[in-house]
Parts: structure tokens; C-alpha cells; sequence
């Protein structure tokens, strides 16, 4: 019975492809775009190698989401591409019917290379169009094209795929109210399951933050508009707003980063990939490198960046700042107990400031963000849930 139940526990597997085609104007993540082609195959025997010595951790659970993100996944070859697959379906024992998404860039994908892929098990794309405007897309500095996206998005229909994700940014140069209208068009008349619109924010290092001062960008009243508008717009198309930036329609959430803001386990493999697994968090360092270098040798504390058990206390600031991005946000009852501390005691006063200002509904049972609120998100979690100067919660 115990071994059963132990077999039964769900888990999330996210691997990371850090390579791109070309790396887009504001991006900060850890991708590159290789030029040696070898590493494609030598990465993918890193991450096997890596998946396979977590198979005894692995037999007590059966995955229920797989997420290959990057990056561009779409940019290995696709022979790679089905070796990993194949390795993930080998090394760890998935649910039947798992969640398995696949982030793509419309450029870097056709109708057979979806096929295979779609055959193999993946049944979930997340396709990044970013915006439907030409001179929007070029200030961004993405690779492709509005007939690359169209192209892709009904290739991937062609090949299966019946769950599909479009990503979407606001704030970005030379965008207005009308162009965001007709983004928002463009996205909802290809009818995709599942749409994630993200404001843009200026990372420092990036091509595009450096040049910000002669970019004309939406200031921050009409950035909130217009996630205003998205928000009614997508309703009234029949996409239900269940996160800040996540819409979909009914039952099609994102059930990986879903256990993310509800804090369950997850391991991720490659390198700046996070992991949340039996109350620690850890992750690797970014350096495609040195993970297949540190994966072969098995040198774990050169390979690992971060590796911290996370103290109760932590775990309280943590569920709050994950569950209040979700609509339901805080339900007081679990709150209570999960950490034996009644909710309203331990922060009504801080968020009186933020209900009576109309960014929080904090009537009832629980606690969540208002749309106003959503916008502001960060600065409030900041706010009511202080970090002390090392990072850590402090009540
Ligand atoms: S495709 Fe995605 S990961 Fe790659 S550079 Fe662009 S935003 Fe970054």
C-alpha cells in the first residue's frame, strides 16, 4: 500500500534547450545560438545521462507534465529533439495522458518535424507570435515573420496538435492601443487553446534596453489599459483569465505551470534549470559547458548554482507569493492549515492599505489580487511579504 501510493505521487520534469536561432533584442535568459552543431547531440547525451541517474528517485513517481522550454527547442535538429524525447519517456515513468509541452519559434519548425514530434508524445505547443505588427516584431528583434507564424501555427494544426499556447507581449516600442487590438485579433481568430500575454520589461545588458532612450515605448498608463483591455477582450472570446499573465479556455490551463504557483514538486535538467523536489529548491549553473562536463563526471557542486532546504517560514512567503499570481489566489482555510497561522492575523494589516486602494480583495474565504493589483503584483508582494536584505522572509 505504501509503495503504491508512493508510485502515485506526481511530479513535473521541465527540460531546458538553451539554444536560439539568433538571441532577440530584450532577452536575458540563459540561450545562445551555437556555432558548432556538435553540441546539439553532445547536450542531448548530457541531459539522458543526467535523467538517468535520477531513475531510482524517479520510480516512486509518475510525472503527469513534461515541459521542454528554452530557449528554442525547435531549433535542434529534430533527430536530437527525438532522442531526448525518447530518453524522458525511458528514464521516468510518465502518466498515461501527461502534459507534454513544447516551446517553438514559428521559424524554426515545419509540418514533418511537428508530426514526428506530435507521434512521439508531445501534445501540447507553445508557439511564441509575440505581436502581430511588423515594425513591433523587428523592434523586438525576433526572427520571424507574420507568414512564419501563420505557416507554423497551422502546421502544427496539420500534425496534431490540438492544444496550443500563443505568447503575446504589451509595452514594447511602437506599439499602441490599435496594434494591441489587432494583435489580440490576430491571436484569438487562429483560435489557440491557451494564450499568455506578458508586459515587456527592460533587462539590463540587453541590445534593447541599451537603445530604450530612442524608442518610443508605451508609458505605464497605457501599458495598463491595454492589459485591462486584453483581459475583458479574452473573456468576452471565451479565454478565462486563471493566472496574471495566463488565459485559456475552459480546462485547457497549463497544468506544468500550474504546479508552479502551487508550489509541487518539479525537476528541472540543463543548465539555469530549477528545481523544487522533496523541500529544496536548487538549479544549475548557466554554462551548457560545464553541465556536460559536470554530468559526465559527476562533479554535483561544480554543476550546482543554487541548493537550499526551504525553512517553514520561507515556504509561508513563497506560497503566498506563487498562489496570489493564480485568480483564486489565498484560500485561508489551507493557509491555516498548511502553516498553522491564520492568514488575516499575519497580513491583514499590511494589505489594508492595498484593499481600501481597490489592488485587493481580501472579502471571505480568501485573498486575491484585482485587476489593478495584478498590474502592480510585484511591487505589493514586495511590500507586505518584506524580504530582509539576504532574500529571506520575514514575518
Ligand atoms: S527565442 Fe526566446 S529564449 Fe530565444 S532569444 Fe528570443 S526570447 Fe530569448
Amino acid at each position: 500500500m505504501f509503495s503504491l501510493s508512493r508510485q502515485n505521487k506526481r511530479l513535473g520534469i521541465y527540460v531546458h534547450v538553451p539554444f536560439c536561432a539568433k538571441k532577440c533584442a530584450y532577452c536575458d535568459f540563459y540561450s545562445y545560438a551555437p556555432r558548432d552543431e556538435r553540441v546539439f547531440s553532445a547536450y542531448v547525451d548530457a541531459l539522458l545521462t543526467h535523467m538517468k541517474s535520477y531513475r531510482t528517485v524517479g520510480a516512486d513517481y509518475a510525472p503527469d507534465t513534461v515541459y521542454i522550454g528554452g530557449g528554442t527547442p525547435t531549433v535542434m535538429p529534430s533527430d536530437e529533439m527525438m532522442r531526448l524525447i525518447h530518453g524522458i519517456k525511458s528514464s521516468f515513468r510518465l502518466m498515461k495522458n501527461a502534459e507534454f509541452t513544447m516551446e517553438c519559434n514559428p521559424a524554426t519548425a515545419d509540418f514533418d518535424t511537428l508530426r514526428r514530434y506530435r507521434r512521439a508524445g508531445v501534445n501540447r505547443l507553445s508557439i511564441g507570435l509575440q505581436s502581430a505588427n511588423t515594425a513591433e516584431l523587428s523592434a523586438l528583434g525576433r526572427v520571424h515573420s507574420l507568414r512564419q507564424f501563420d505557416s507554423t501555427y497551422r502546421a502544427a494544426r496539420r500534425a496534431g496538435f490540438d492544444n496550443i499556447n500563443i505568447d503575446l507581449m504589451y509595452g514594447i516600442p511602437f506599439q499602441t492601443p490599435d496594434s494591441w487590438v489587432n494583435t489580440l485579433r490576430f491571436a484569438i481568430a487562429r483560435s489557440p487553446e491557451h494564450i499568455s500575454l506578458y508586459g515587456l520589461k527592460l533587462e539590463d545588458g540587453t541590445p534593447l534596453a541599451a537603445n530604450a532612450s530612442s524608442l518610443p515605448f508605451p508609458d505605464e498608463d497605457m501599458e495598463f489599459a491595454m492589459y485591462k483591455y486584453a483581459i475583458a477582450f479574452l473573456a468576452e472570446h471565451g479565454y478565462r483569465q486563471y493566472e496574471i499573465s495566463n488565459f485559456a479556455k475552459p480546462g485547457r490551463e497549463c497544468l506544468h505551470n500550474l504546479k508552479y504557483w502551487n508550489c509541487e514538486e518539479y525537476l528541472g535538467f540543463g543548465p539555469s534549470a530549477h528545481s523544487y523536489f522533496a523541500d529544496v529548491r536548487f538549479s544549475f549553473k548557466p554554462s551548457v559547458s560545464n553541465y556536460i562536463r559536470c554530468v559526465g563526471g559527476r562533479t554535483d557542486d561544480e554543476m550546482t548554482d543554487e541548493y537550499e532546504t526551504i525553512p517553514m517560514r520561507e515556504r509561508l512567503g513563497e506560497y503566498v507569493m506563487l498562489r496570489m499570481r493564480l485568480n483564486e489566489g489565498v484560500d485561508k482555510r489551507e493557509f491555516f492549515r498548511l502553516f498553522g497561522k491564520d492568514f488575516d492575523r499575519t497580513f491583514g494589516a499590511k494589505l489594508e492599505g492595498y484593499e481600501k486602494g481597490g489592488f485587493v480583495d481580501n472579502s471571505g474565504g480568501s485573498c486575491r489580487f484585482t485587476t489593478a493589483g495584478m498590474f502592480v503584483s510585484n511591487y505589493i508582494l514586495s511590500d507586505i511579504l518584506e524580504f530582509d536584505a539576504a532574500g529571506n522572509f520575514a514575518i
